[in-house]
Parts: C-alpha cells; structure tokens; sequence
C-alpha cells in the first residue's frame, strides 16, 4: 500500500467513525425526547457520570447513548464510533514518510472538563500538549497541534486532538507512549490502532498500566 492510499485510509475510517458515531447520536434535528431524561436510563447515566466501571457500557446503555440509534449500524462499527463513553478514548496513529500523526477522539469528562460548557478548539489546544511522545532511538519535533471539540447527544461533548511529529529516523520508531493516563486520571482505556506505512497494522487497548502502543 502507498503512503497516499494510507493516508486515504486513514480518512475513510475517520469518516466511517464520524458518521457512525452521528447515527448512534441521532440527527441533530431530532425532536426533544422527554423520556430520556426521566426514564430509567437517565438514572443510570448520572450514576455513570462519577463511577466509570469497566464493562459498564457492555451491558447497559452509556450515557449519552440513543437507545433508537439503528443496531445495524452500531454493529458495523467495531471499536471506532463507539457511543460517548466517559473513560475510554480512540486513538489511531498513523506513520507516513517522516511524519507520525496523532487522533485521539474522547470525552471531555476524561480530561475533566465540564462537558455542558465545551471550550473553543483554541482554549483546548493545551489538551494535546504532552499528551503523547514517539518511543525509539531518534529524535521527533513537533510539527502540528489542533484539537476540535464538539457536542455530542445529551449534552454531552467531546474532543478530538491532534499531533503530528517529524522523525529524524522514522525506521528507528518503535512505538508511541500515551501520556493522557498520567495527565487525565479520567481515562480509564484507549482502543488504538497504528498503520504503518507499508499497510502494517496494530490494535491494542491502552491502560494505565499499558500505555505503550508498539507499532509491531
Ligand atoms: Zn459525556
């Protein structure tokens, strides 16, 4: 695979992610529904709110979640587009020519951030700052930062950071370790994936204790 068709890659998950994630939150323009803030789920979504679980969102809806999005389409989804989940996050990282590029997709709550009253992408760009470095025996500069946040279903919101790095030695990269866990207690796991230049790919969940994502 060319780096061009990589890259094309990337967008086309990117977008399927998107537009996974807007299906599973209902069109914008969907009329107020009562029910959610008084039914059952409303409950557990507030309790939710302050006790992130493991495999909580396995077997009740998460907050934030349309209990009318199509299961179809959720089904499609794998591990991109997941419903707004306080806890987790979605990471991708792609290697092309000299640069590593960074998304990293999460609530805001992970970084505990008021989620009613999201930032500007300006306020939030010191989100990206640290939030990741290259592992390897060469040197990476950082040559691009932005960050993106954007209100999802229930009022809740979310954003999405950026980083790119230039490497000296690319080759000499091993792997990316995510500092978001140190720096945001709020994050709890990180469903990542690494695509390699040559069409090489990587999945791990990131933990804590595992915050290492090893590019092979
Ligand atoms: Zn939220």
């Amino acid at each position: 695979m060319t780096s061009s068709q990589t890259r094309h890659l990337i967008s086309a998950l990117a977008a399927t992610g998107l537009a996974a994630l807007l299906a599973a939150c209902g069109p914008a323009d969907k009329p107020y529904e009562p029910s959610e803030d008084d039914g059952p789920e409303a409950a557990a979504a507030v309790e939710y709110e302050g006790v992130p679980e493991t495999g909580f969102a396995d077997e009740s809806p998460a907050a934030g979640e349309d209990p009318d999005a199509d299961p179809d389409l959720a089904a499609e989804e794998g591990h991109t587009g997941e419903p707004h989940e306080h806890g987790s996050g979605e990471l991708s990282v792609t290697r092309d020519e000299d640069f590593l590029t960074l998304t990293l997709d999460a609530p805001l709550a992970n970084f505990g951030v008021e989620e009613a009253a999201p930032p500007s992408d300006t306020e939030a760009e010191k989100y990206a700052e640290g939030i990741a470095e290259p592992m390897g025996p060469t040197s990476c500069e950082e040559n691009e930062r932005s960050v993106t946040t954007r209100v999802d279903e229930g009022g809740h919101s979310a954003m999405t950071i950026s980083v790119v790095w230039r490497c000296a030695k690319i080759d000499r990269i091993e792997g990316l370790r995510i500092n978001a866990f140190s720096l945001y207690p709020g994050f709890h796991k990180i469903e990542a994936v690494y695509l390699g230049p040559d069409g090489q790919q990587a999945a791990q969940e990131l933990t804590a204790d595992n915050a290492e994502l090893d590019f092979d």
